[in-house]
């Protein structure tokens, strides 16, 4: 074995069955710090967004209009990668080492005298255990667990696969064994194992869509057949399984089997959706307007670099508190310069904007979260010759300014971001709508509404038409009603948290 003198370090990470947040903390570290990360297709895309910008993303996997990569090519890319000193993050489905040819990518690197590490995973077993309410051991009935590879064909002569012996094993689980399903039943039944054994095939567990079905040994091919069940999806044949499924707790949640359709900034979306997904929902992100910084970036920095001589500070929306921070730790500031400055804001979702950078809200309305609230809770106060900073949108409402003013305060309205449109639908998104499985969408304002039109066009009736509409407020309902469409629900109070709420509760 060479040893290299270069800082190469490869790092294969175990990404976990689906859900994001079964990533481990080890794996997290090594995605934020990696020049190179080399993923494929059973990793979740939401990991991606942990690696920085800088890094190369490299993907290996399989496409349907790709040409796969080979092990060899692969094991090539790691070793050249790492060889040239960068810090490369190699992303695998659930365990790097279950089925997962980590070994190996390992091998490999070892061989061409590259620094390694491996980061353990959650495998898709432990995993569809976990979320489909499966003690894969259970000190009444399983003792014994086997996880076994399903590619391979039992009927054939070259199968190492000892069935045999599994027919003593109380827990098989088999991976990648949905295309030979029936052998697999029929060979395990015919070394021994009762065809009354309880059995399930858990598909995408742990994500969203996530789907079990259970039946016996016997009869869980042709289950699986009636039910069109495709990969990726295990078979765990137990007597550990509950006909009756009293521990599936995912299955139980709230917007399980919902297909929710978030129509938002491309930033604040992402809050909403894992809402969804944690209420076991399926969120699909319909950005209709992408934030940016002002045109005018100098001018946002000249005022921003004066907010030590203002009295008040006005938040409308989380993307007014993002973007003055932004400009604020370009001038090299912090949330100190703000000592003296008094902070308002609209509603619960821009204080929460506004925690997160450390500083609580001095001000908000007391039950309705709207800018004219807002405009009657700050003229509530003595205003004389006050210097009031709003930090907004290039195409907020000149009302709030003009009511300040009118109450004897000096305001500066600063644009501090814009709006513009996306040009198309994200695919996901499309697909689901022409596919017809959106089951609800959401509106959290009237531009959301009015560039989703635009967006979709001819389209949007028939896509609106097919789906229930959640609507944030009264605004957000009226400008729905004026292109012709009711809205299900309405949010009361008008926040984001009670939208989902009434989604929730909808059923
Ligand atoms: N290294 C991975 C397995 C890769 S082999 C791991 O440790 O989980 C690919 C097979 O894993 C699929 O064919 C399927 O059988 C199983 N699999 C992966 N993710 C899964 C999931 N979320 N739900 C069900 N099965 C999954």
């Amino acid at each position: 074995m060479t040893s290299t003198t270069n800082n190469g370090l490869a790092i294969l990470i175990g990404a976990g069955p689906g859900d994001a947040g079964l990533l481990t903390r080890e794996g997290e570290t090594w995605l934020r710090r990696c020049e190179v990360v080399l993923y494929d297709r059973l990793a979740n895309p939401a990991l991606l967004a942990l690696v920085p910008d800088s890094a190369e993303r490299i993907f290996v996997g399989k496409r349907p209009d790709h040409h796969a990569k080979t092990q060899d090519e692969i094991n090539a890319l790691l070793v050249e990668h790492t060889s040239a000193g960068k810090l490369v993050a190699r992303l695998k489905g659930g365990d790097p080492l279950i089925f997962g040819r980590g070994g190996e990518e390992a091998d490999a690197l070892a061989a061409a005298g590259c620094k390694f590490r491996i980061v353990p995973g959650i495998t898709a077993a432990i995993a569809a255990g976990a979320y489909a309410g499966i003690s894969l051991t259970d000190r009444r009935c399983a003792s014994t667990l086997a996880l076994v590879t399903g590619h391979e064909d039992p009927t054939k002569d070259e199968s190492t696969i000892d069935y045999a012996a599994l027919a003593g094993i109380d827990t098989v689980v088999f991976y990648m064994g949905i295309g030979r399903l029936e052998q697999i039943a029929a060979k395990l039944i015919e070394s021994g194992k009762s065809p009354d054994t309880p059995a399930a095939l858990v598909r995408c567990a742990t994500r969203p869509e996530q789907t079990t079905l259970t039946a016996t040994l016997g009869t869980i091919y042709q289950t699986a057949q009636d039910a069109g069940i495709r990969p990726p999806a295990l078979l765990i044949v137990s007597p550990a399984i509950d006909p009756d499924r009293r521990i599936d707790w995912f299955s139980q949640l709230p917007l399980h089997g919902q297909t929710v359709a978030v129509t938002r900034s491309r930033t604040q979306a992402s809050r909403v959706a894992r809402e969804i997904e944690s209420l076991g929902g399926l969120a699909i992100e319909v950005p209709t307007i992408d934030i940016r910084p002002a045109a005018d970036a100098e001018h946002s920095t000249e005022v921003v670099e004066c907010i030590g001589g203002f009295d008040m500070l006005v938040f409308t929306s989380p993307n007014g508190v993002d973007h003055f921070f932004a400009t604020l730790f370009e001038l090299g500031f912090d949330a100190r310069t703000l000592a003296d400055v008094e902070i308002a804001v609209v509603g619960p979702g821009t204080a929460a904007a506004l925690e997160a950078f450390g500083l609580r809200a001095d001000l908000m309305p007391e039950a309705t979260f709207t800018t004219a609230a807002l405009g009657e809770t700050l003229c509530g106060l003595d205003l004389t010759d006050k210097r009031i900073l709003l930090a907004r949108s290039d195409i907020a409402p000149k009302i709030l300014p003009e009511q300040l003013t009118a109450a004897g305060a000096i305001v500066e309205d600063l644009a501090i971001y814009t709006t513009a449109k996306p040009d198309a639908l994200p695919a996901a998104a499309a697909d689901a709508f022409a596919e017809n499985t959106v089951d609800w969408i959401t509106f959290s304002s009237s531009s959301t509404v009015d560039n989703f039109l635009t967006l979709t066009g001819e389209q949007a009736t028939s896509f609106l038409k097919a789906t229930k509409i959640a609507s944030i407020g009264p605004v957000t309902s009226d400008t729905l009603r004026a292109a012709g469409f009711e809205p299900t629900l309405e949010a009361s109070p008008h926040t984001i948290d009670a939208l989902i709420d009434a989604i929730k509760n909808y059923a």
